[in-house]
């Protein structure tokens, strides 16, 4: 496998209406990505064919993210709203299978949302339970599954890639990955190296995220690169390798307030999207332009 470098959608997009769609897909492969992961924080919005055909015309590969909310928070301990949770997941599920994508990730074992205590056993069990039914189905279709740790602000149920690994184990399913995000490991790790080299040694290190620590374009931040992108050479990662950024430029009203978009970092995408590529293949010693 060769590492392949994606940019998430809202880095064009804040809907996905058959504009945004075509806009989001050209802009991507224009800018020389190979994949684009698409945001799906409500799966029922997209054009599943539509997606498919454009992606195809483009060249481009994909994967789905997206965030729980309160009203479907697998970690509740209510079994109504977890149920909710499920079919949510079951509906992102689809569409990465009908968009041929080969991963679904992000906060999908809780909402993405600040919580105001922390997590309760049976909200940690009904996290546990639903990871290992959603693994399950993905694997009938070879779809692998990312869990994205997030910052204390953002979840209570894994802040760090050791607590990640350790949900892995419980869950038990060959098919479920940590989910490195700079960002929130840039708030949270006690050293990206060592926590990038604990979730290669456990075979376990299945997607990442490049993001600067204020979310705008990559190397304009604090994030100590050099250490982040350097452990994922020595390990020798060749997986996929997403750049996300946001702006108070390009809004979704949900997932931009969940993540405390506050603020205008940028407002060229191109720019930014281009630039953010070349320090990603920069970094790691992928320079060779693509074929
Ligand atoms: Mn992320």
């Amino acid at each position: 496998m060769e590492m392949k470098f994606g940019i998430h959608s809202m880095v064009w997009v804040g809907d996905w209406s058959e504009a945004a769609a075509r806009h989001a897909i050209t802009s991507t492969a224009k800018a020389g990505y190979d994949l684009i992961e698409l945001s799906v924080i409500d799966p029922s919005t997209f054009d599943v064919a539509l997606t498919a055909k454009l992606l195809a015309e483009h060249r481009l590969d994909t994967t789905a993210s997206l965030g729980l909310d309160a009203s479907t928070d697998v970690s509740s301990e209510d079994d109504e709203i977890v149920a909710r949770g499920r079919k949510r997941l079951d509906e992102a599920l689809t569409l990465v299978r009908d968009t041929g994508g080969s991963i679904l990730c992000g906060v999908i074992y809780s909402a993405l949302r600040k919580y105001d205590a922390p997590a309760t056993e049976r909200g940690r069990q009904n996290s546990y339970k639903t990871i290992a039914w959603i693994a399950d189905k993905a694997a009938e279709s070879g779809i692998k599954i990312g869990l994205e740790f997030c910052n204390r602000y953002e979840t209570n149920i894994i802040n760090t890639t050791a607590q990640t690994l350790e949900f892995i184990e419980i869950v038990n399913r060959p098919n479920v990955f940590a989910h490195l995000d700079s960002y929130h490991m840039n708030i949270e790790e006690h050293s990206m190296r060592d926590a990038v080299l604990d979730a290669a040694q456990a075979g376990k290190l299945g997607y990442v995220h490049a993001g600067e620590s204020h979310r705008g374009e990559l190397g304009t931040g604090s994030v100590d690169w050099p250490q982040f992108l350097g452990a994922l050479k020595d390990v020798g990662y060749d997986g996929i390798v997403t750049f996300e950024s946001f702006s108070s430029a390009v809004v979704h009203p949900t997932f931009s307030n969940s993540l405390a978009i506050w603020r205008n970092l940028w407002t060229d995408n191109v720019a930014l999207a281009e630039n953010s590529l070349a320090f990603l293949k920069e970094g790691l010693g992928e320079g060779g332009a693509k074929a």
